[in-house]
């Protein structure tokens, strides 16, 4: 399927659950953080039916993701489902890991071929900062797990705040030196939660220049004025690991993303950069987004949604579902406008799936 901007859209990411065992700060507010009711939530026989449109519809990767996705209670059975279609080349997972040194073998098994695990400190104590739940040495058991289990490749996500962890960059990068890894320094997003009833055009977010001047998310989480000062840029990043082990020399691995791909020489990792805002990504965008409830994004920053989950329980089946992902992909926007000031304001990052 090729968009009107002449992507071909093969790449279904799919949000499992909006549950999650941490409450990162950029993420999450530490309590009252309201979930999808069951009722809401696409049921597994739903979930079924929106998988096998999609792969009838031409998509051939699928990415699960959350929320925590291996909190989901048929994760290893939808992997399986997947697993079902000749036409799945690629079934990956992103994950906060809490839960995957005693997972990892199941999910290989199961048919999962690549995983990333987000981890944005070395550092127990820190851990507790920014995750503020969970215990950071049961992720690194969780990598090593992946290793083991044979998933490859295995992926780490960072997301590099400024003043919170951003002293740990090079320690990343050194991980690359002496294991199989591949680091992905995320830039941090705006995504606030719950801004109630704000639209793109409301004065109060934006001034004159575009900035985001306010934000209304739950307290108990940064805000988007927070998260735009924690920004730091893929170029400062890449700077500092370049000051510690040299330049950096262009790599590339099999499955990658959006991110701009480097190793440092003799390593056996890669380490790459998301910078969503600071460099435009979109034009190589082959993706679609499925939320937790049924609805179908074209783009992680636009708020127009196809409704499946009322589709289905109207009786709309594996061809009507399939027609809506075409319809989706006609209408994908050429690109975002984070850096002009544009917000999502009706999800969160845990309900679309990052
Ligand atoms: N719970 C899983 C995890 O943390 O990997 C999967 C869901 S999480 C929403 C997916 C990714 O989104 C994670 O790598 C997380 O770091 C990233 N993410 C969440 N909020 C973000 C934000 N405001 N800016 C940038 N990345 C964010
Ligand atoms: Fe949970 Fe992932 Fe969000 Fe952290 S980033 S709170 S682990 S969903």
């Amino acid at each position: 399927m090729v968009d009107r901007f002449g992507r071909e859209i093969n790449y279904l990411r799919v949000s499992l659950t909006d549950h999650c065992n941490f409450r990162c700060i950029y993420c999450m507010p530490e309590d009252g953080a309201g979930f999808c009711s069951k009722e809401d939530t696409l049921s597994f026989d739903e979930l079924r039916v929106v998988l096998e449109a999609a792969v009838t519809a031409g998509f051939t990767k699928f990415r699960l993701t959350g929320g925590e996705p291996l909190l989901a209670p048929r994760l290893l059975e939808t992997i399986s489902f997947l697993r079902g279609f000749k036409e799945v080349q690629d079934i990956s997972l992103t994950t906060n890991g809490h839960l995957l040194a005693e997972k990892a073998q199941s999910l290989k098994k199961a048919g999962v071929n690549r995983i990333n695990v987000s981890l944005d400190t070395l550092k127990p104590d820190r851990f507790q900062t920014i995750a503020r739940r969970g215990d950071s040495t049961l992720v690194w058991k969780g990598i090593e797990a992946s290793l083991g289990a044979g998933l490859d490749p295995v992926k780490i996500n960072c997301v590099a705040m400024k003043g919170i962890n951003d002293d740990e960059v090079v320690d990343f990068a050194r991980l690359t030196l002496a294991h199989p890894l591949h680091v992905r320094f995320i830039e941090l997003m705006p995504i606030a939660w719950n801004q109630d009833g704000v639209t793109f055009d409301d004065p109060l977010l934006k001034t004159g220049n575009g900035l985001i001047s306010i934000s209304r998310n739950k307290p108990g989480m940064l805000s988007a004025v927070e998260m735009k000062k924690l920004s730091i840029t893929a170029a400062e990043i890449q700077q500092r690991i370049e000051d510690a082990f040299g330049p950096l020399l262009p790599a590339s691995i099999p499955t990658n993303g959006p991110a701009r791909t480097w190793q440092i020489a003799g390593s056996q990792g890669t380490i790459g950069f998301i910078s969503q805002i600071s460099n435009d990504l979109c034009a190589d965008c082959n993706r679609l987004r499925l939320t937790t409830d049924g609805f179908l994004r074209p783009c992680l920053m636009s708020d127009g949604e196809a409704d499946l989950r009322s589709m289905l329980r109207q009786g709309a089946g594996v061809r009507d579902i399939a027609e809506s992902f075409r319809d989706v992909i006609s209408v994908k926007p050429e690109r975002h406008y984070l850096a002009e000031g544009q917000l999502p304001v009706t999800r969160t990052m845990s309900q679309i799936g990052g």
